[in-house]
């Protein structure tokens, strides 16, 4: 293939050595990943890995490290976005690095002149990302001693300066508690934040302007602290690069989809039931575990994305991307093309960011869009009024300022700007005793217009899973609503209907003795696990084992619309008997709205008395209002059943969560 040099993008890791002699930060960071190829495997043991994040600083002339603790990746491009502008801005000397994969009871060796900074989410019920636990578990453990031998009492962190961002989701009770019990303990162990510690909140829909508005006075403490001059920020490609062999990192199971339907058709609605096997591959699952979906942008969207950058006529140019700096990680399996790149690996479709628009500034076609686009990057109100209010993404916000195209933005720039193209979650919705090989997901498809917008947005994976299933069933060119995929993959790996995938594991667990009763709350999609939890214990009870009651809420708008798995229920029920109980809720039949939460109230004896012989009890779906409506209810009915006063039920339920007897599994 034909190298077009002038476009070669930089790239990848580990080229020790050779690289020494750039300084510039290079900010991929790629989630490890448990299909992570070997190449990648030996990559990073011929880098002579260490532990050691002084050390590494040494070496590598980095001033500042910035820490990331992510499940899901959101965490880790907050990261790198840092890690980029404090080098562009401030000159710092940056590297990012995943927290899993240093050591901390050396941290009272870090050098006084240097940063550390931690961007930390959190998960579930206020717990550390699976790749923060240790730290975590290191940092506010009783006996917490380093290497130096001092302990808690003695400010062992003294020279430690750090900043502090989280990402939480205020809908959850235990709200950002990963950033703010870190912060604590570094504080306690005489530790010196710069600035006030951010917090994110995702169930706000606000971390984007959290962020930004954190991040100001954090840099202006920061260069007080450090002595840093702010240089006016000219962008300066952190890649470039010569062609070398194909190179993955970021490599998931391509998993062939051996059946694909649809659970109801409404007009405009779709929900899908997918079967994908996991058989000969390592991966392995559980009942209640995650299944990660890496979707393909819509054809649609990267056509729009690439006219719109000027890059339509070359989008077949082989390009190469290597990472200048050793403590960067491959995005982008290389060599690729734009098309490619664009369209696997690059989160095109996605809300704009403020600060990404103002950095295409510099490159506009004309003075006129430059102004425009500057009174966008300073103006939060305009910018919401004309761009998020409007839910454009990146594309289609520049066609929105002007014709003409940005044909002066380097493409490293779109793809530092932009976040990776992220892998999607979905409860797995059979059980692994059932079909240890396959894994069921039910997924509906995203099609909604936000008030005041004036287009519909489809979300990414679910189209493309329509798209995939329209393939399955016959349909030869597979095009729901005009978007276009392409169904192959790249290099046709995925071709005859495979998708990539991941398995991640959860503790939203069946309890281990079936016998016990179980309540389980699952509207709409919300009822996915719960199709694989009854499909377990039919199982069980077919093969005569002894099954406690199973209770579902399972709520929708119509019986004769979007009931799933009605006759499937159907089905358990006959092997089940009474032991399967399902109370269902139809929002849109009576005059009067019904939802789960409302049935739950109505049965609040029975839920009581199965609480009384230690049943657990569950939610799955909506995590913003159902899940929190249906927490305050079993309060209530907690506290009338038992004749106490409400503080006291909702205390108890309390209790459940933390012993493990109330999980939630919601989004
Ligand atoms: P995306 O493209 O990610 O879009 C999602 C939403 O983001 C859109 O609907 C829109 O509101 C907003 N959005 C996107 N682009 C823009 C824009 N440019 N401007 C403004 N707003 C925008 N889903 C299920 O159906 N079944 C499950 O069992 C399930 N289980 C889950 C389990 C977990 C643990 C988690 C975290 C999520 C789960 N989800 C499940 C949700 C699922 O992961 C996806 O979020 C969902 O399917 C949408 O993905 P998408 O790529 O189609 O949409």
């Amino acid at each position: 293939a034909q190298l077009d040099t002038l476009d070669l993008i930089v790239l990848v890791a580990l080229l020790v050595g050779s690289v020494a002699y750039f300084t510039k930060g290079t900010y991929w960071a790629v989630p490890k990943d448990p299909y992570a190829s070997s190449a990648a495997a030996n990559g990073a043991a011929k880098s002579g890995k260490t532990r050691d994040v002084v050390e590494k600083m040494e070496e590598t002339g980095k001033n500042c490290v910035i820490f990331y603790g992510s499940q899901t990746g959101t965490a880790e491009d907050y990261a790198s976005r840092l890690a980029k502008e404090g080098s562009q801005r401030f000159g710092l000397k940056t590297m990012v690095a995943d927290i899993e994969d240093y050591d901390y009871e050396n941290l009272d060796k870090f050098p006084e002149d240097k940063v550390a900074f931690f961007v930390l989410a959190t998960y579930g019920e206020g717990e550390p990302t699976d790749n923060a636990v240790e730290f975590y578990q290191f940092l506010t453990g009783e006996d917490v001693a380093f290497e130096s031998g001092a302990g808690a009492d003695d400010s062992p962190l003294s020279s430690l300066k750090y900043v502090a961002f989280g990402l939480g989701n205020n809908t959850y009770e235990h709200y950002n508690a990963m950033v703010r019990h870190v912060d604590t303990a570094l504080s306690k162990l005489g530790a010196q934040r710069i600035g006030s510690a951010g917090e994110g909140d995702d169930g706000a829909g606000t971390m984007e302007e959290d962020f930004l508005a954190w991040k100001e006075p954090m840099w202006t403490a920061l260069s007080d602290a450090m002595g840093l001059q702010e240089r006016e920020a000219v962008y300066e490609p952190v890649f470039s690069g010569q062609p070398k062999g194909p190179y993955s990192a970021h490599n998931p199971y391509v998993a062939p989809i051996v059946e694909s339907y649809e659970l109801f058709t409404v007009k405009d609605r779709n929900c899908l039931h997918m079967e994908i096997s996991i058989s000969g591959s390592n991966l392995s699952y559980q009942t209640g575990d995650h299944i990660a979906i890496w979707p393909t942008n819509a054809g649609a969207e990267v056509d729009r994305f690439l006219e719109v950058f000027g890059l339509e006529d070359k989008r077949h140019s082989v390009i190469n991307i290597k990472g200048i700096d050793v403590t960067a990680k491959v995005p982008i399996p290389s060599p690729t093309t734009y098309d490619a790149a664009v369209r696997y690996y690059m989160e095109v479709c996605a809300p704009v960011s403020r600060q990404f628009v103002s950095s295409l500034a510099a490159f506009a076609p004309d003075e006129q869009s430059k102004a425009e686009i500057v009174r966008l990057g300073n103006d939060k109100d305009y910018f919401h009024e004309k761009i998020t209010n409007q839910c454009y993404n990146i594309a289609q916000a520049l066609q929105s300022i002007t014709s003409k195209h940005f044909t002066a933005v380097p493409f490293s720039l779109l793809i530092e700007g932009l976040n990776k193209l992220q892998p999607r979650y979905y409860s797995i919705s059979s059980s692994s005793l059932v079909q240890k090989d396959k894994i069921s997901i039910t997924a509906v498809v995203e099609s909604v217009r936000l008030p005041g917008a004036s287009h519909m947005v489809k979300g990414v994976t679910t189209n493309y899973l329509l798209a995939l299933k329209q393939k399955q069933n016959g349909d030869p060119s597979p095009d729901p609503h005009g978007l276009t995929y392409s169904i192959t993959g790249p290099r046709n790996k995925y071709d005859g209907i495979h998708v990539p995938v991941h398995v991640r594991h959860s503790n939203f667990k069946l309890p281990s003795d079936p016998s016990k009763p179980i309540i389980m709350v699952g509207p709409g999609t919300g009822v996915a696990p719960f199709r694989g939890f009854i499909q377990e214990r039919a199982a069980l009870a077919a093969k005569g084992e002894k099954v406690g009651t199973t209770l579902l809420f399972f709520g929708c708008r119509k019986r004769d619309e979007d009931f799933l798995y009605q006759e499937e229920f159907k089905k358990f029920q006959e092997q089940m008997g009474d032991s399967l109980k399902i109370i269902t809720a139809f929002s849109r039949e009576g005059s009067e709205k019904v939802y789960v939460q409302h049935r739950l109230k109505e049965n609040a004896s029975l839920v009581s008395d199965l609480l009384k012989q230690k049943a657990n009890f569950y939610v799955c779906g909506d995590a913003a209002n159902m899940a929190r409506e249906v927490n305050l209810v079993l309060g209530h009915i907690i506290a009338e059943q038992r004749g106490m006063p409400a503080e006291r039920g909702e205390e108890m339920v309390k209790h459940m969560r933390s012993s493990g007897s109330y999980q939630e599994d919601v989004w």
